[in-house]
């Protein structure tokens, strides 16, 4: 499996304080899904934002063989790197449809409307309420909107931070099982924030564990299904800072 994405000593620092992100480096294969898991604060978010091109950063992040360093997010966006941020961002005015079309928005019509298409059959919850202003969906209709909106994108690579945030854990499992048939039906590589392991372990190959904006531990989810060894990982690096 060749690396679509590669990032290399990526640092963050947001003013004068100690970075945010501290020299971290990893890589996701085509296809593949690597998680990074970790207490609030850890760095996690600011991982996707700079990969995002959201916000400035140091090191090095190639998405295949191009350094997207110079690369402003819209840019990002049109290779294929699409971000779906925590707290879900959804236009709560517009309706679904509207917000979809949003997501689709450096598309040529004809392929908006295959993806959308695509989005409505893979979340029948939101199809159902497709003329529906987006605020009047329940929370974990809204996840299924924000993560539709970026599939309308086409990505190679999506960035998801906290899809399970603030759900109940039967639509966690809901949101999740549509991500595994995501993974199966397409070669969408997934870079996943979370804090649940549970259901992280799911849907990854890979896991990094981050703690003060470093990583500080990996592990591979065949490894995890030992109860013992995920008990030592969460102990390990998911305990208290
Ligand atoms: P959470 O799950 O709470 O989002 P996280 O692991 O994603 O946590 P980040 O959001 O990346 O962590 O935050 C890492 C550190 O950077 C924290 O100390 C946070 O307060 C700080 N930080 C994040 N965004 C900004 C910003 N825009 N300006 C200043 N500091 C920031």
């Amino acid at each position: 499996m060749s690396d679509l994405l590669t990032v290399r000593d990526l640092s963050v620092a947001y003013g004068s304080g100690a970075p945010a992100v501290k020299r971290v480096s990893f890589t996701v294969g085509e296809g593949a899904v690597v998680a990074l898991l970790g207490a609030n604060g850890a760095g996690k978010s600011s991982i996707m934002k700079a990969i995002a091109g959201l916000t400035p950063a140091s090191g090095t992040v190639m998405f295949g063989a191009e350094d997207l360093a110079a690369l402003p997010a819209r840019t990002r966006v049109a290779r294929g790197i699409v971000y779906v941020p925590e707290g879900r961002e959804i236009v709560g005015d517009l309706t679904v449809r509207e917000n979809l079309i949003l997501g689709g928005y450096q598309k040529a019509a004809a392929e908006r409307k295959q993806r959308m298409a695509m989005v409505l059959d893979l979340f029948p919850e939101i199809a159902e309420k497709a003329d529906r202003q987006a605020w009047r969906l329940s929370g974990g209709e809204q996840q299924m909107l924000a993560i539709g909106r970026g599939l309308v994108a086409n990505p190679r690579l999506l960035l998801l931070d906290e899809p399970s945030l603030g759900l109940a854990p039967l639509l966690v499992r809901r949101v999740f099982d549509r991500l595994a048939v995501i993974r199966r039906e397409t070669d969408l590589a997934i870079v996943l924030v979370e804090q649940n392991l549970a259901v992280t372990m799911r849907l990854c190959d890979d896991l990094h564990f981050l703690r003060g904006g470093r990583i500080v531990g990996q592990r591979s989810a065949a490894e995890l299904k030992d109860k013992a060894a995920r008990q030592e990982a969460i102990d390990a690096y998911l305990g208290a800072a």
